[in-house]
């Protein structure tokens, strides 16, 4: 390669492997595999080693990846946070147990273990409490996140009594249990949410989340595998003892962590575990080799970027090849278009695939794909296994380019494609018997009007019989006794039972009955917030895109979405068929006990985190005294109460407009 063509290639890597880094550590929605970014790493190194004038500072090489969120405080590592070295077979490995040999002799161990697939993360206990939880960041400094972490269940907020030491420091990986993953991926789904690719993005992103409370409601588990202390190498001699110790302490160890004192116990514990991690309840990506004893530890010392005592073995995703026999496109409850590959069953990672999901339009481009064609499946850490390419040359003669339709697969209505993005729409929102169907069986479902007695294949029936055309339609239904009475297998009981259920769902409260309208991108969380920020509908119609965007936590997708739903007339319509029904519309607001009136005629904003009193507490503090809160930064505003880390943007429109800034102390001040 001439020199310029060495420079030009060292900047695109570093390009690419850069924004890879931010799709995965800040974004937690990763766009290529471990593997490909590896090897990719991998040249750059090269490259850079042979042409040293060309090293970037801001090369992905030079750090250990990842970059750190915003919101939350950033704590320096007390004992820095490092990757590993990866291998993917048996040469590599027997090239890093030489090296070892060749300054160990032949007398030591090594503790095997599995290589977690989830986030990494450092615990501080003092006196047996948890006092911090840091996430990896850039492996110098990270998120602490210790609030998100004490709903760990299987991380102890306090210690057994025992023999732990004042103060160490643990380290471990936070994940998600595959079934507990596929349930709330689901439910994400259901909720017009983009899924997470795989249960480790989405432990990395409930771990980034700001509201605990959220966090708690989804089950992270946790296994520890390395001890930090000042005199650790004192009180154990080895990594193996050190984990006996750990777990007596009440942490959880994985199980199958396994002392192997040759190379070849080492491979096979590999190999076992190439087929027996399909049975594990959760992902792991690989293997963990270390070296036992602390003092060969020492001796064996570190590179700028990993420990040399240590290294990962990489299983490869699994492949398979198969054949494309169909593409079926499904219609969700908000319209969207979703292709599914229909393929011959296949066995991979000790499942039968015939299912592969093939996202959007572009996708089907980018593979190629004809009808017929020979596929390669793999299922990596991804549940629903995806085709990453076509065996061209097993390609059919006069092969047919598989076509995206151009009309909705069900009703026909010509589909639409929104600007910006991938994904096909059937606009046909009245008439469309998936989206009918789909949209109401959202609004009856347990999180939203949590109607009793009445099922999805209720739904589907009624229907089908003309009686359910509409959410509206089912508080009508209690006009039609007579035509229930005739459906097949629906006898009274049943039927009273769902008109009781349609009955009593009218006491739903209303971020529940926003939440079931199914408006794109208003999971439960979002509802609840629009709920409290807006009160009543009738403000949330009123109010504009950026009045919405100026709530907590939402953004301006989430915004846009809310602001085109409550545009539509037909929304509106039906808004007003239910209002009529006495659904609630608005939030019951408990009776206020003034204590003064000291900020009476003054508005606030809160924002940022607070030092001394959480948002919630300041919140109530400024509406007991009188005071009252906006929910956006406007001209009629009078105090903005800023924290630590509040957003730049609406700190610099607060100044444009002049409005007081003060802190929280302030605010006590006004009311004390
Ligand atoms: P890598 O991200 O490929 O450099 O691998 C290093 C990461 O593997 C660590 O930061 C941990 O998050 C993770 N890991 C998973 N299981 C283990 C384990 N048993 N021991 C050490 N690291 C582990
Ligand atoms: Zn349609």
């Amino acid at each position: 390669m001439e020199k310029g063509d060495v420079a030009s290639r060292i900047a695109a890597l570093t390009k690419e492997l850069n924004d890879h880094n931010y799709k995965y550590y800040v974004l937690a929605q990763p766009s290529i595999s471990d593997f490909d970014f590896d090897q990719k790493l991998a040249e750059l190194a090269a490259l850079e080693k042979a042409h040293p004038e060309l090293l970037d500072p801001d090369s992905p090489t030079q750090k250990v990846g990842g970059d750190i969120t915003k919101q939350f405080k950033t704590v320096r590592h007390k004992w820095p946070m490092l990757s590993l070295s990866n291998t993917y077979n048996e040469k590599e490995l027997k090239d890093f147990d030489e090296r070892i040999r060749k300054v160990l002799g032949d007398d030591f161990e090594y503790v095997c273990e599995l290589k977690f697939d989830g986030l990494s993360i450092s615990l501080t206990y003092e006196q047996g409490a948890l006092t911090k939880g840091v996430t990896r960041g850039d492996g110098t400094q990270g998120d602490e996140v210790t609030t998100n972490i004490k709903t760990i269940k299987s991380v102890p907020n306090r210690l057994k009594s025992g023999t732990y030491p004042d103060l160490f420091e643990i380290r471990g990986e936070v994940f998600m249990h595959r079934a507990a993953f596929e349930r709330l991926n689901k439910e994400r789904v259901e909720n017009g949410d983009i899924p997470y690719a795989n249960p480790r993005n989405f432990a990395a992103g409930t771990i980034k989340l700001q509201d605990s409370s959220e966090v708690a409601k989804r089950p992270l588990d946790c296994f520890l595998y390395f001890l930090y202390m000042d005199d650790r190498d004192r009180l154990f001699k080895t990594h193996w003892d050190s984990l006996q110790a750990v777990k007596s302490w009440g942490f959880h160890v994985c199980e199958h962590t396994t002392l192997c004192s040759t190379l070849p116990e080492v491979l096979a514990f590999i190999s076992y575990w190439e087929n027996a991690r399909h049975k594990l309840s959760y992902d792991i990506d690989g293997i963990v080799i270390k070296v036992n004893n602390y003092a060969q530890q020492h001796e064996l010392g570190f590179t700028a970027k990993s420990p040399r005592w240590a290294i990962s073995y990489k299983y490869k995703a699994e492949e398979a090849e198969t054949i494309l026999q169909s593409v079926s496109y499904q219609v969700g409850r908000t319209g969207a278009v979703t292709p599914v590959a229909n393929l011959q069953p296949v066995q991979l990672s000790g499942t039968t695939v015939k299912r592969a999901t093939l996202h959007n339009a572009n996708e089907i481009a980018r593979l190629d794909l004809h009808e017929l064609d020979t596929v390669l499946v793999e299922k990596g850490g991804e549940i629903i296994p995806k085709i990453v390419g076509v065996n061209k040359d097993k390609r059919v003669p006069e092969p047919v380019q598989i076509a995206y339709p151009t009309e909705c697969p069900v009703c026909n209505t010509p589909l639409i494609r929104k600007e910006g993005e991938a994904v096909h729409y059937c606009p046909n929102e009245l008439g469309c018997p998936p989206q009918i169907v789909g949209k109401i069986q959202h609004f009856i479902s347990r999180k939203a009007m949590d109607i009793a007695g009445m099922g999805n294949e209720t739904v589907e029936v009624l229907y089908k019989k003309g009686l359910l055309t509409q959410v509206g339609d089912l508080y009508h239904l209690h006009r039609h006794q007579s035509e229930l009475e005739q459906i097949e297998r629906f006898g009274e009981r049943s039927i009273q039972n769902m008109l009781q259920g349609i009955e009593k769902s009218k006491e739903q409260p209303f971020q529940k009955v926003l939440f079931g309208l199914g408006i794109r991108y208003v999971g439960e969380t979002i509802a609840k917030k629009l709920a409290n920020s807006f009160k009543n509908i009738d403000n949330l119609i009123q109010a504009s895109t950026e009045d919405i965007a100026a709530v907590e936590e939402i953004g301006e997708r989430i915004a846009q979405s809310v602001k085109e739903y409550l545009s539509n007339p037909l929304h509106l319509q039906q808004i007003s068929v239910l209002k009529n029904e006495q659904l609630q519309f608005a939030i019951v607001e408990e009776e206020l006990q003034l204590t003064s009136s000291k900020l009476a005629d003054k508005s606030f904003v809160i924002s940022g985190v607070f030092e001394h009193y959480s948002r919630e507490e300041l919140s109530k503090l400024i509406v007991e005294n009188g005071g009252k809160l906006l929910s956006g930064i406007s001209a009629k505003l009078n105090y903005l109460v800023a924290g630590d880390k509040m957003g730049p943007s609406k700190l610099a429109k607060a100044q444009k407009l002049n409005i007081a800034i003060i802190s929280e102390d302030e605010l006590i001040k006004m009311i004390q």
